[in-house]
């Protein structure tokens, strides 16, 4: 969880935009009559025109789902922590792998990576769960909670399936608890409908769990705890040699990063 502080830090920094030298810098200061004072230069022509303050940019939390420091550490990730639904569970798992042994947190962190740098180029304030691939954790509830912290607009959990050989396509997962209110609800559902639908461009629909692509489920802690409209993208089924086939090779990752963040923008209305 330490090395959660300085992403965050990082972000409430650029957040707080206002305060900072450079911004600061950046901007022309409106004189307080908004012409020139008695005291001005009689050189000065014209008072600087103030310009509007860009809009703020939305923030999106990415949370790839596991690590890959988790197999080793199983002290650490087999301790109890809340599931928000009034019990608890393992702090977090290994997730599973391709037949072949590509990784789960591989492909979450690959994938998010990718998502990461297109909703950055659109103008979107990206905040992931952890910092690399090579470390243990975060708990499934301190992943669950920096959505509301960092105040984002929506949270997309990154993971991989691993059920049986014979079942393939995503889902989209969404809290059956409406633990954060209906509104917020209704936005997780609006967001796994908006991620669904660009999703279907590069890979079907899971044949083997949910309903059309999306499911709900009342067991995971990361969106129970979460005060923002929040999913989880199960991208496809690792343990399916079709699925596997797209997730382990880095154009297919790429399709399916690229079609997350069309559904991130479009929940987003932009
Ligand atoms: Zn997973």
């Amino acid at each position: 969880m330490r090395w959660l502080g300085p992403g965050v830090i990082a972000l409430l920094l650029a957040l707080a935009g206002c305060s900072s030298p450079s911004a600061t810098a950046s901007r022309p200061v409106p004189s307080a009559s908004g012409t020139s004072t008695s005291t001005a230069p009689s050189t000065t022509t014209a008072a600087p025109t103030p310009t509007p303050l860009a809009a703020p940019a939305p923030v999106v939390v990415l949370d790839p789902g596991h690590n890959g420091g988790n197999g080793a550490h199983p002290e650490v990730v087999n301790a109890p922590v809340p599931d928000g639904a009034g019990g608890t569970k393992p702090c977090n798992t290994t997730g599973t792998a391709t037949d072949a042994g590509y990784p789960e947190h591989a492909f979450t962190w690959d994938v998010a990576v990718r998502m990461r740098d297109r909703l950055t180029d659109a103008g979107v304030e990206v905040v992931l769960t952890r910092p690399d691939d090579a470390g243990v954790g975060p708990c499934v509830d301190v992943r669950g909670q920096l959505a509301g912290q960092v105040g984002a607009a929506a949270f997309v959990g990154i993971h991989g399936d691993g059920a049986g050989a014979g079942g393939r396509g995503f889902h989209v997962i969404t809290s059956s608890l409406d633990p954060a209110g209906p509104q917020i609800a209704a936005g997780s559902s609006a967001l796994a409908v908006a991620i669904r639908d660009a999703m279907t461009a590069v890979e079907p629909v899971s044949d083997y769990t949910g309903s059309d692509g999306l499911d709900s489920r009342p067991d995971l802690a990361g969106l129970n705890l979460n005060a923002v409209p929040a999913v989880y993208v199960e991208c496809g089924n690792m343990r399916n040699a079709d699925d596997a086939t797209r997730m382990a090779d880095p154009a297919g990752r790429d399709a399916i990063a690229a079609k997350l963040t069309v559904g991130v923008l479009a929940f987003l209305g932009r």
